[in-house]
């Protein structure tokens, strides 16, 4: 059979989706934007685009590591956040690396860096490519001679497996399905579930501090990191595995969150779990949002942790299937490798029902060995989630502007909060854009302390200023959520498009602390020009 070719425009395979399912999207967003006729963009062929001539030679040492094929250089252009789509669809990859290099060993990393280093070309460290903040964009300037895409994609090796502390060394290019199922051999697992897990990558994970699918406490990876090994144009970082360590700031969090600016993580240790067999899930309908809130500040002080616990509100539910447009609903679930879940479940659902939360009383029942059975409105949300990056790039092709905004905020302040953002968003699609369109907001992760919620606007766009009234959304929510108290980014990370908001949050001194990391590590800034520090 032949391999299933990957998009080098947007999201995942180019079959997909089904001729079936992008027929059904025409029509869903047709009925909801009162369209007629879609005035559709295919989307791109390599053989329309007109790339720049690679501006670097190779010397005869790094042939063999490297290549200006046009299907790489054009997939290594872009990752894949909505504005990178929609710039694809309108066949602009000026941005195209000149090279992309795909080193087998840190030997090659490091001859590599060092080549980057002597001609002044930036290096731009590439896992997945999945970045939705323009992390991997060859967005430079003119201060360098060139670009080099280093992709990670043959680091990707489970190296060694501590069955005793559950712990394993794995390389930071493997993805999400590679590691998991060597893994597997082990009966363990890092349970470290992103939307994007099919794609991207565990050392792209930790440089930007990702979030998977645990809804409460090891929310993202930092706390599954035991240790790094980090290799920089001054040398190889290489930190000590400790369970917990009090000695002084951690060398681990310099790296994480670093995204690609002052290293190459190849290497970590990660904590694992064994695998759960036990689960139980259930979905919870509200009267209305703010009752599905209180209730889910209730779960997230109870210490209860339920793995799963994601409110929708009434617009989210219906777009994804699981409600009826009307209430909001809470998908609630436990996981466990060691013991039954009823009595967790049947308290978490009493603390909803005290909110107006309704529920099926089969849900208490639901704890089964060996089960991966989930609820229906539960499993019909898992599945419109995964699709929904397919779905997207439809969209982009219809002109529709599809972004998302994530963040998060104390309990105290969510409810002016979540008020400030919705009406941002809601005047920015009509009043700044003139707009049909709509928003809708889920909570993907719960804290003791605040929720992180996660916005996502749909809107008919212009057809050819798609972009323009893109910007003009994003900077609209993405001022009200400064102004407001929450952070640029909950998981997302800041990338080049979250800059301006980050350089907002970030206490002054503290931005000088990290340009002098910079400058110890990667004195020549070549590590991924633009991307948290200028
Ligand atoms: C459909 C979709 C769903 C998503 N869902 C989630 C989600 O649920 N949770 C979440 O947190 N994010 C999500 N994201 C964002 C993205 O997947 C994450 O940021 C992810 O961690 C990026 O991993 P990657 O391997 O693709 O990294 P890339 O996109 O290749 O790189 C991201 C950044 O990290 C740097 N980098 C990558 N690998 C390394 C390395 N080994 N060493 C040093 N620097 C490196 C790059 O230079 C870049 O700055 C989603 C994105 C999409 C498109």
């Amino acid at each position: 059979m032949a391999p299933r070719k990957l998009k080098f425009w947007g999201w995942g395979y180019e079959d997909g989706l089904s001729p079936q399912v992008q027929k059904h999207v025409e029509f869903t967003m047709a009925e909801r934007f009162g369209v007629n006729q879609w005035e559709k963009t295919p989307p791109p062929t390599i053989e329309e685009i007109q790339l720049q001539p690679s501006r670097l030679s190779l010397p005869q040492s790094l042939q063999h590591l490297c290549s200006v094929d046009p299907f790489e250089r054009l997939s290594h252009t872009y990752g894949k956040s909505y504005r990178d789509v929609v710039r694809a669809f309108r066949r602009d990859f000026s941005n195209a690396p000149d090279i992309v290099a795909f080193p087998r060993t840190e030997g090659d990393l490091i001859n590599l860096l060092e080549w980057c280093d002597g001609i002044n070309a930036a290096a731009i460290i590439y896992g997945g490519g999945t970045s939705v903040v323009g992390g991997v964009e060859a967005s430079i300037g003119d201060h360098y001679s060139g670009a080099v895409s280093i992709d990670l994609k043959y680091l990707n090796q489970v190296l060694e497996v501590d069955d005793i502390s559950r712990a394993a060394r794995i390389q930071g290019g493997i993805r999400g399905p590679a590691m998991e199922s060597r893994l597997k051999e082990h009966g363990l697992s890092l349970r470290f579930y992103p939307q994007s897990f099919e794609f991207s990558t565990l050392g792209g994970w930790i440089a930007t501090r990702a979030g998977g699918h645990f809804a409460t406490l090891h929310t993202h990876i930092d706390d599954l990191v035991e240790s790094l090994r980090v290799i920089t144009p001054k040398g190889a970082v290489e930190t000590r595995r400790l369970p917990g360590s009090g000695a002084g700031p951690s060398p681990d969090r310099l790296f994480i969150g670093s995204e690609g600016t002052l290293g190459i993580i190849t290497e970590a240790w990660v904590r694992l779990q064994e695998r759960p067999i036990y689960r139980t899930s259930s979905s919870v309908i509200f009267p209305d949002f703010q009752s599905g809130v209180k209730a889910v500040r209730k779960l997230s002080q109870s210490g209860l942790y339920p793995s799963n616990c994601r409110l929708l509100d009434a617009g989210e539910a219906s777009d994804a299937g699981a409600g009826d447009g009307k209430s909001a609903v809470l998908m609630l679930g436990f996981e466990s490798h060691d013991h039954l879940l009823d009595i967790w479940m049947l308290r978490a659902l009493e603390c909803c029902r005290e909110y107006g939360g309704t529920y099926s009383q089969d849900a208490i029942k639901t704890s089964q060995k060996d089960s991966t059975a989930r609820a229906g409105a539960v499993e019909t949300w898992r599945n419109s989630f995964i699709q929904a990056p397919y779905l997207r790039d439809v969209m982009v092709g219809l002109g529709v502007i599809v972004e998302t905004f994530e963040t998060a905020i104390t309990w105290n302040q969510f409810e002016e909060f979540h008020n400030g953002v919705m009406e941002a968003a809601q005047n920015a699609i009509r009043e700044i854009s003139g707009l049909n369109g709509w928003v809708t907001c889920r909570i993907t992760h719960v804290y003791p302390d605040g929720p992180a919620p996660y916005y996502t606007v749909k809107a008919l766009g212009k057809r050819g200023s798609e972009l323009e009234q893109w910007d003009e959304i994003k900077s609209a929510v993405s001022e009200a959520i400064i102004r407001l108290g929450g952070t640029i980014t909950h998981h997302h990370a800041v990338g080049r498009d979250h800059r301006p908001w980050y350089d907002q949050q970030r206490p002054q001194l503290y931005a000088s602390a990290l340009q002098s990391v910079k400058k110890t590590l990667d004195p020549n800034y070549i590590l991924n020009p633009g991307v948290l520090i200028d």
